[in-house]
């Protein structure tokens, strides 16, 4: 009560008024001429005034009305940056370098001044005023000063987007304001976001305990025109192309915006339409300038569908049209594309390479060149003289190139920018009148039963789309082409992507949020919170797994809640990117060397079905058939590897009954696992061969112990048969287990190779039910025969061991450098007893 108290008085009394002093700054007058047609100069003094009188404002502002640019400048003009730094925090690293670049440049300050900073880059001085940063580098400071002392306010820039360090970070803002005033130093917070979904900040109690003003920028809009596609064409690429020529060779002028969804399409459709619209250095083309058409909107259309009318892909007309396509393709011979002079586009190095390997993982298959289809664009494409200056943005790209993307196009030419996602809300381009959408955008995708996770290409939201045609809005009024269906739009597109953190399996959020230090996730003020059921229990999971543990009693004070926190082997589990179980096994194999195996392992347990049917085909002895259906997969991968080395993997995978398009996805989770974990993991170098021999007898012992460090809460204990009822069949018992606290028995899978030997314990990936309702049953899938002699040593937090025993006497071992002890005990809560375990 005394506390509350306190808080009332603290709350009543706010010590937020700001001494007011104006920093002057010397604009150049181009600048501030351009400054001023944005309208959120019109609103400096209200906001101003809300800022100084508010710990926490939220500013949602139409995409382009200057939040980003104008705000951090307002506040060091109103002397914020005087005494402590500000803060803004970005979701995208091309944002933050950019931003800051013009910042600096409108305030007339130099980058030692205005700054950024990310992992790995960065040009902060002891001078830096204005810190523009990624959100996980915030996240990282308030790790070693959590009062984030450094900064008299945090703009957090971008919070629609909803990433996951953006939702910590507010969450944790939250909480760090009020110490702050409490201090007497106080801290404010400003969110910063797209028009979208305000309410999950301002009507989340938790969050903020009153809801924060918020106050709302209009841009001027211009009307823009949505047209659909008729048809849903798979490649989505070759009707990007197409609509930007059609655009190009029919349409007044007006930049053109391309979205696509990653750095490979990118470089991709640039070099297409590069080739096809060369801009030389050498040409004059200011003849080619004429006056603005007017276009109908019949013409603009260019064979697209207005919006209300609904059509989707008929399958008939599709099917003759690719009839058609396969003709025309066989009598034509595929055209190179002709060589284009890069110097010309002043930027040699430019040549469409990857300038660097990236979140944005290459797309396969539709970056197939020249096409008949397309070729009926070639006379258009011929007689069009005039230029496109094709320029890339996407969110890798080095500093010097995307600037370019804000200098207007050479006299003549007409600007076409290639965008990933970053064009639609954090980079404004000006002077763009035609947006190009294919729909889609890259999305990390998590499997459920191993979090490994992959980059996939979705269609984007409703509200994406939205916000993707509103750039064409900027300047004038403008065309969006979507290049699929309305009723893609209405059927397919959600309304809304969930946020980022909600998407993600929760042992995998729990572990991340205590390495940071967060310790009572399920009372963490999330913006929108994962399910308090599934946290808690992913919490259990993992401290059954020994990655989060008790503190030492005398830790505890009476009445805290209990708080479990990170132990030394967590802290290495959580640079795998796979759920903390998986990652456990491959921190722990990493010791092993075995790690070019786990990898191969966890893949194989990613993919669903890679083998139809029984695994008579890969007979195994010893430790090898020991590690029983895990092995199987691993052999399997192995030998397909050989296969397709020698092109044979189409009669290979016939052969053995495994699934060719399996197999296919385990060599490219392979890769992607490897690179991820050799970036992520320092220390770690792992090349993977993908024709990998088969585990040896004593490699199959250690990946049996590595498969229990991980699963060690999912272990079986044969049902022996004279534990059966009276009057139960005993054959259905044959395959039959214990399961930890479960009632009902459950069985070995009927292809499970292990049924040859039964072995009394056993430790599973999976467990599912089958059979329709008389015969349903619960059955075990990937299972591996485990000791229970190991239990002790690998899974000590389900064990219940009594005191050292004397006799057999403790023992030096050498190498591990620790006295041995054996022990008798228990496992699990159902208590089988366990042989006599030295640990
Ligand atoms: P918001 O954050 O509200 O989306 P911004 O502050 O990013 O808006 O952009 C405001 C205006 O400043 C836009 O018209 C944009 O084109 C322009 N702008 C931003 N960066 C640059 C730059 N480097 N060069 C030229 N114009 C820029
Ligand atoms: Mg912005």
């Amino acid at each position: 009560d005394k506390k509350k108290a306190e808080e009332v008085k603290i709350e009543k009394k706010p010590l937020l008024e700001h001494n007011t002093v104006h920093v002057e700054v010397k604009r150049d007058p181009k600048i501030q001429v351009a400054r001023l047609k944005l309208p959120i100069l019109g609103e400096e003094q209200r906001i101003m005034e809300l800022i100084n009188e508010n710990e926490f404002l939220i500013v949602a502002g139409e995409t382009g009305s200057g939040k980003t640019t104008q705000i951090p400048q307002f506040l060091y003009e109103a002397g914020y940056a005087e005494h402590k730094m500000i803060a803004v925090t970005e979701p995208r690293r091309v944002a933050a370098v950019a931003m800051s670049a013009r910042v600096g440049y409108e305030l007339g300050l130099s980058s030692k001044e205005v700054s950024y900073l990310m992992r790995f880059e960065g040009n902060v001085t002891k001078d830096t005023k204005i810190k523009f940063m990624t959100d996980g580098v915030l996240l990282k400071e308030i790790q070693s000063d959590f009062l984030l002392s450094k900064y008299s306010v945090v703009i957090i820039d971008e919070a629609h987007e909803r990433s996951v360090y953006t939702d910590i970070l507010l969450g944790l803002l939250s909480r760090i304001v009020p110490l702050r005033r409490k201090r007497g130093s106080p801290l404010r917070l400003i969110i910063m976001s797209a028009t979208l979904r305000v309410e999950d900040f301002t009507e989340n109690t938790r969050l903020f305990k009153q809801p924060p003003p918020v106050i709302k920028i209009d841009s001027r809009q211009f009307p823009v025109t949505t047209h659909f596609n008729k048809n849903t064409n798979s490649d989505y690429l070759k009707e990007a192309y197409k609509k930007a020529v059609k655009i190009h060779t029919r349409l007044p002028e007006g930049g053109i915006l391309i979205f696509v969804t990653g750095q490979q399409e990118v470089h991709y459709l640039v070099r297409k339409l590069r080739a096809a619209f060369p801009y030389r250095k050498d040409v004059d083309y200011t003849k080619l300038i004429t006056k603005t058409k007017p276009v109908s909107d019949a013409d603009a259309a260019l064979d697209s569908e207005p919006e209300d009318i609904e059509s989707d892909d008929d399958e008939v007309e599709k099917e003759m049209k690719r009839a058609r396509k396969a003709r025309k393709k066989a009598k034509q011979k595929s055209k190179a594309l002709p060589k284009i002079n890069l110097d010309d586009y002043d930027m040699p190095e430019d040549d469409g390479q990857a300038d660097l390997v990236d979140d944005e993982e290459d797309s396969e298959g539709h970056l197939s060149d020249s096409d008949a289809e397309e070729d009926s664009l070639a006379p258009a494409i011929k007689a069009c003289r005039q230029p496109l200056w094709v320029l890339p943005l996407y969110s890798m790209l080095s500093q010097g190139k995307q600037a370019r993307v804000f200098a207007p196009a050479p006299a003549g030419a007409r600007l076409c920018v290639v965008s990933t996602d970053v064009a639609e809300t954090s980079i404004t381009i000006p002077a763009v009148r035609y947006v190009v959408d294919t729909g889609k955008k890259k999305m990390r995708v998590y499997d459920h039963l191993t979090g490994a996770s992959a980059w996939r290409v979705v269609w984007t939201s409703q509200a994406s789309a939205a916000q993707r045609a509103g750039r064409a809005g900027r300047v004038s009024s403008g065309h969006a082409y979507r290049l699929y269906s309305s009723a893609v739009f209405q059927h397919e597109c959600p309304e809304q992507h969930p946020p980022d953190l909600c998407r993600r399996p929760v042992d995998d959020l729990v572990l991340t949020m205590k390495c940071m230090g967060i310790d009572k996730v399920v009372n963490f003020p999330f913006p929108t919170a994962p399910d308090r059921m599934q946290l808690r229990l992913a919490e259990k999971r993992l401290e059954a797994l020994g990655i989060l543990e008790k503190p030492p009693m005398k830790n505890i004070k009476k009445d805290e809640e209990e708080v479990l926190k990170v132990t030394p082997l967590g802290k290495a589990v959580s640079a795998f990117p796979l759920l903390p179980r998986y990652g456990k096994m491959l921190a722990l194999s990493h010791q092993q060397d075995l790690l070019p195996y786990t990898i191969a392992l966890v893949s194989a347990l990613t993919v669903p079905e890679l083998m139809s049917g029984k695994s008579d085909s890969w007979p195994a002895t010893g430790n090898v058939l020991l590690l029983g259906d895990p092995g199987v997969m691993l052999r399997a991968v192995g030998a397909a590897e050989y296969a397709f080395v020698k092109g044979e993997e189409e009669l290979f995978c016939a052969k053995y009954g495994l699934r060719e398009k399996a197999i296919k996805e385990i060599r490219k989770l392979r890769k992607q696992l490897t690179s991820e974990i050799n970036l992520s993991v320092s220390g770690v170098d792992v090349t993977v061969d993908p024709q990998m021999q088969p585990p040896n007898d004593s490699q199959a012992r250690l990946l049996r112990q590595l498969l229990l460090s991980g699963l060690g809460d999912q272990v079986g204990k044969k049902i022996a048969l004279d534990e059966v009822k009276q009057g139960e069949d005993k054959r259905k018992f044959k395959y039959a287990y214990h399961c930890g606290e479960l009632e009902e028995p459950v069985h070995l899978h009927s292809d499970s190779i292990l049924r040859k030997t039964i072995p009394e314990w056993v430790v599973f990936q999976e467990l599912y039910e089958t059979g329709g309702e008389d015969r349903r049953k619960m059955v075990m899938r990937n299972v591996t025969a485990i000791e229970p002699e190991w239990l002790a040593m690998l899974v000590p937090h389900l064990c219940n061991l009594g005191d050292p025993l004397d006799d057999p006497p403790p023992r030096y071992d050498e190498k591990s450098g620790r006295v041995k002890c054996h022990f008798k005990g228990t496992f699990g809560k159902a208590g089988w007893e366990l042989p006599t375990s030295e640990v």
